[in-house]
């Protein structure tokens, strides 16, 4: 029989198992606050727990582990990126940023992606398995545990989370408790690749999380051909869960436009991206793409970049253009993961 994972379980639920392993209520508030405040990977440092206790916990749950395989540090600009390995062999990446404010965690949420954007590499294999909220959870923790609090968690990497919805929202649960890591929802920026439905969704429930749409192109048949999604989903039916997202929320989003050289960096393209934004409280994030090795593209040039923005500014849409961290690592999503399952294969 498996053991009980408890970093997957909520306060209550931690509590049901406790009663049922015929102990108290209250040490599920114990157990909850070693799991997620003090982040022990271990019963014996649950030292407020008797030896009878732990003895217990030991032989039926477990607090699950994670495994570094490899770390790429990018010397120019402190960016790290980790390949972790879990229980079941399988790996997954993410990615530290540094900044000013502190340090951003970008986490994965699926192994692998069923997606199929062409400009990325977490999807070249299609989709393994869902991520466990605990498994979303540890990709933080190691990095906490090593190097101290991070900032803010971006959940970005590999994976669509809203494809993985009750899980997202577990992970959502656990890290924002007050008895958890208490990280605040605005430290939290949630991304998908345009789930309408799950936009609507999530807009119900009225957080304060942030939330980033990958656009990458707003012209329906050309986003179409690097996005399979917008095949599901059109542009026009993805522009109105947007507005009903920032009508019941009356938060501003955030769409991700990847400027992909001849793909998606045209004066025409940014006419269509400003039409879109049309009506909408967004702000528009440029992304220089990393190239991807099996994907024949990559960024414009500085020139073309800057040229671009200036176009949406002139507009009237508010816009960034993100410096691209990590250029001298693997740091588009699921390159180290595929060279690491490329190297295993030999
Ligand atoms: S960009 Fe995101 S949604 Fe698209 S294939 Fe990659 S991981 Fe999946």
């Amino acid at each position: 029989m498996s053991k009980i994972n408890l970093l997957n379980y909520t306060l209550m639920e931690l509590e049901d198992v406790l009663t049922e392993l015929g102990e108290k209520k209250f040490r599920a508030l114990q157990i909850f606050e070693w799991l997620h405040q003090k982040q022990v990977t271990s019963f014996d440092e649950m030292s407020n727990l008797s030896k009878p206790l732990r003895e217990k916990l030991k032989s039926q749950t477990q607090i699950p582990q994670i495994e570094v395989v490899r770390t790429q540090t990018d010397h120019q600009d402190g960016t790290q990126k980790m390949l972790y390995r879990f229980g079941d062999g399988e790996y997954a990446e993410t990615v530290k940023m540094v900044y000013e404010h502190g340090s951003s965690v970008c986490i994965s949420s699926q192994i692998g992606c069923r997606m199929g954007c062409t400009f990325c590499a977490s999807t070249l294999g299609g989709l393994n398995r869902n991520l466990s909220a605990a498994e979303m959870l540890m990709q933080i923790y190691e990095i906490e545990r090593n190097s101290g609090p991070v900032h803010s968690v971006v959940i970005m990497g590999m994976g669509e989370p809203f494809d993985n919805y009750s899980e997202f929202l577990r992970f959502v649960e656990l890290i924002n408790h007050p008895h958890g890591r208490n990280l605040g929802s605005r430290h939290i920026t949630v991304s998908t690749c345009g789930l309408a439905d799950k936009i609507k969704e999530f807009a119900d429930l009225k957080t304060q999380i942030n939330l980033a749409v990958s656009l990458h192109q707003a012209r329906q048949e050309k986003r179409a051909e690097i996005m399979p999604i917008a095949r599901k989903y059109d542009l026009e039916t993805l522009k109105s869960a947007c507005q009903y997202y920032i009508s019941k929320t009356n938060r501003r989003i955030t769409f991700e436009y990847g400027l992909i050289e001849n793909k998606t960096d045209q004066m025409v393209d940014a006419d269509a991206l400003i039409g879109f934004c049309k009506g909408l409280l967004c702000h528009i994030n440029l992304i220089p793409i990393n190239p991807v090795a099996d994907r024949n593209q990559k960024a414009p040039d500085k020139k073309r970049q800057y040229a671009f923005k200036n176009y949406l500014e002139k507009a009237g849409i508010p816009v960034s253009l993100r410096r691209t961290l990590g250029k001298n690592i693997d740091a588009a999503c699921g390159q180290l993961r595929k060279k690491e399952e490329e190297i295993c294969k030999q």
